[in-house]
């Protein structure tokens, strides 16, 4: 058994013993040590602090874990961005029998050179009808000038393959959107504050997430997309809906696209 003695004690035979002193030299030494860069932490303080540490870089491993990787020989070439008017963004778009079919993931490289073409930091979601295709696709963000309450957190890009919603509770709320289909204008729009969403990844694994504030905002918009609905149908004001450009000016907030 390890006796506790202290360095410098009434026993000086016991500073020759060096496992006896083990328990002293780190009481005395390390620990000050320790307290100097942790603002007085006690070592079970250090260990929890250590702990969340771990736990926030797991998560996000979690996050990056469905970072989009398609095949090298699946080259996307950038479509146009059809508008309010053409009938694919009325119809409803088919469910993805198999994600990891080369003609899905073709459609997918499609959308991801769209996006790179527009600019990435010009938009937070496109869905497959928005490029013309008629299938159970969005992709989105959640950049980090979107978040701005507690729980929310960014999110890079994602691929959202036959996704279903539901609300978490009643509660919405109104917030400005805008849309590359409907391009210049931004309205208010009602929407579910917390959802939970289901959806299948482009290895075709099945996700369950909650979303709140603008990101259950995005998913619920590119979901609508792939019902056939547009943005100006949920709204409960038309004089709310503006050019972006005199909504900027006028009353000070950068809309959603
Ligand atoms: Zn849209």
């Amino acid at each position: 058994m390890v006796q506790l003695t202290p360095l410098g004690g009434k026993n000086e035979d016991s500073r020759m013993l060096s496992v006896k002193n083990m328990p002293i030299i780190l009481k005395n030494a390390n620990v000050p040590f320790v307290k100097k860069w942790f603002f007085g932490a006690e070592p079970q303080v250090l260990f929890l602090f250590m702990a969340i540490i771990i736990g926030v870089l797991l998560n996000m491993t979690d996050l990056y874990a469905e970072e989009i990787i398609l095949p090298k020989d699946i080259i996307g070439t950038p479509h146009d961005v059809i508008r309010m008017g053409h009938p694919t963004l009325r119809q409803k778009a088919k469910e993805v029998a198999d994600p990891t079919d080369p003609k899905i993931q073709q459609a997918i490289a499609d959308m991801l050179a769209t996006v790179n073409k527009i600019g990435v930091d010009q938009l937070v979601g496109l869905a497959a009808p928005q490029i013309n295709i008629p299938l159970q696709i969005f992709l989105f963000q959640v950049p980090v000038k979107r978040v701005n309450g507690d729980v929310q957190q960014t999110l890079p890009f994602t691929v959202v393959i036959n996704p279903k919603i539901e609300p978490i509770n009643e509660e919405k709320e109104l917030g400005i959107e805008g849309c590359l289909s409907i391009p210049g204008l931004v309205g208010e729009v009602p929407r579910y504050k917390h959802i939970k969403y289901t959806y299948q990844t482009l290895k075709g694994k099945k996700i369950t997430k909650e979303a709140h504030d603008f990101h259950a905002r995005v998913i619920q918009h590119e979901t609508d997309h792939l019902n056939g609905i547009l943005y100006l149908d949920l709204m409960e004001d038309i004089k709310r809906l503006y050019f972006a450009e005199e909504f900027k000016e006028y009353h000070q907030a950068v809309p959603t696209k």
